[in-house]
């Protein structure tokens, strides 16, 4: 992956240790010389940067090359991990999820904790700057060095205003000024973005180098959901609220959606919906009460063990989930001319065993792309943590990113002022 090119004038200070930084995150380490050809500054602008990112504790010295034989052996920069940190909440109806995250993306301490079914919203923002405080303090990282909070949120979400609109399962926090209060009540700049996005961005960042490039986050949660990335670039549409792809439509003689259509990706990928189809093939004794969320998500659990295990019923019912899952993948692939889908979200992992085969073999006949490039289908490698790892990484970004145009709307990481 090419590093991002620098521009000589003096008035674009920022931008260009934002590139420098940039170009040793990708490569891990680099001399000041292999610095300069990488971003085209010249040999002094590198000087004057490195030593401005030095004083500033952003990076350090690793040691020194090889010697070529031609001239001294050239002193190696890296990141110093200590010299930044960022701290991530995933804000799920279940769970509430937050990482703090050191200047190379590493995590250095998370915590997960229930989320509250409080009426009040103050019982949940409460509970949330308590569990940043202690991730903090368990993350040893000093007040100063930590830059911000990125919050990932169910969408659709007010960025102007930093409100989550109308959350799924939490119906007390429509229209709660959330970055708002977090920023009140930690003093840390603050930002909130989708989850799919951030999840987006966790790929991109820490995803590992197979992670560049383009590619879409195919979120399977409570709703169903894409974050994408083109060109190394989260991209976030014209109100931060891209990928709302829930209800394309893939089986118009599906079950009805709450949006009053047939057949949508979101509705028929549901655990309720699949553990019905289950019950109804024989594969799931009857009596499975479908409210019941935890009930649901138990027999789902029984549902993909009995596919893993072999061909059969179970199996059928997956692929079928499968099949319509790439009809939306392969829309979404030959619209943007992606390289790869990366599958994660709180389903995920109970699918992984088999399910990338299932869309891989979905796909084979479908992806149009496919004559001119590879087309990968791959899981996330961050886990369940990656909607928090990413709201962090959305915060660190804002280091990295030399490119106006990646940035987030002016505003929206709000320092208390
Ligand atoms: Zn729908």
């Amino acid at each position: 992956m090419a590093a991002r090119r620098g521009t000589n004038l003096d008035r674009v200070g920022g931008f260009n240790d934002a590139v420098v930084l940039d170009a040793i995150r990708r490569t891990e380490r680099l001399s000041r010389v292999e610095l300069a050809e990488a971003t085209g500054l010249s040999g002094q602008a590198i000087s004057n940067i490195i030593r401005r990112l030095l004083d500033a504790g952003l990076v350090r010295e690793a040691g020194r090359q090889k010697s070529t034989g031609l001239g001294k052996p050239r002193t190696l920069l890296e990141l110093e991990p200590s010299g930044q940190y960022a701290v991530g909440v995933h804000l799920d109806p279940a769970v509430v999820t937050v990482v703090v995250l050191d200047l190379t993306g590493e995590v250095v301490a998370r915590r997960s904790v229930g989320t509250p079914y409080a009426d009040d919203p103050d019982v949940l923002i409460d509970r949330i700057v308590a569990t940043i405080e202690d991730v903090i303090s368990q993350a040893g990282a000093p007040r100063e060095r930590v830059i911000g909070a990125g919050i990932a949120a169910p969408g659709p979400i007010d960025v102007e205003r930093g409100v989550v609109v109308d959350p799924p399962n939490l119906s007390a926090w429509h229209l709660v000024p959330l970055r708002d209060e977090l920023r009140e009540r930690t003093g840390l700049p603050v930002l909130l973005d989708k989850d799919v996005t951030a999840a987006a961005a966790a790929e991109k960042w820490a995803g590992g180098s197979d992670r560049h490039g383009s590619f879409v986050f195919f979120y399977l949660g409570t709703g169903i959901g894409a974050g994408l990335v083109i060109g190394d670039e989260v991209v976030r549409g014209s109100s931060s609220n891209v990928g709302e792809i829930g209800h394309v439509i893939v089986d118009p003689d599906g079950p009805v959606c709450y949006c009053g259509r047939r057949g949508c990706v979101g509705e028929t990928s549901q655990p309720r919906y699949l553990v019905q189809q289950a019950v109804q093939a024989g594969v799931l004794a009857q009596g499975i009460d479908l409210d019941d969320r935890q009930a649901v998500d138990a027999a789902f659990a029984r549902l993909c063990s009995v596919a893993e295990s072999g061909p059969g019923v179970a199996r059928e019912i997956v692929a079928a989930l499968a099949e319509r899952i790439a009809k939306v993948v392969e829309d979404i692939a030959n619209l943007l001319d992606l390289e790869r889908v990366v599958f994660g979200g709180p389903h995920w992992e109970q699918l992984a065993p088999f399910f990338s085969d299932a869309v891989q073999t979905a796909l084979k006949e479908r992806f149009l792309v496919r004559s001119v490039h590879p087309f990968e289908v791959a899981g996330t490698a961050l886990g369940a943590d990656v909607g928090a790892i990413g709201a962090a990484s959305l915060v660190l970004d804002q280091t990295f990113s030399p490119n106006p145009s990646v940035l987030l709307p002016e505003g929206q990481l709000v320092a208390e002022r």
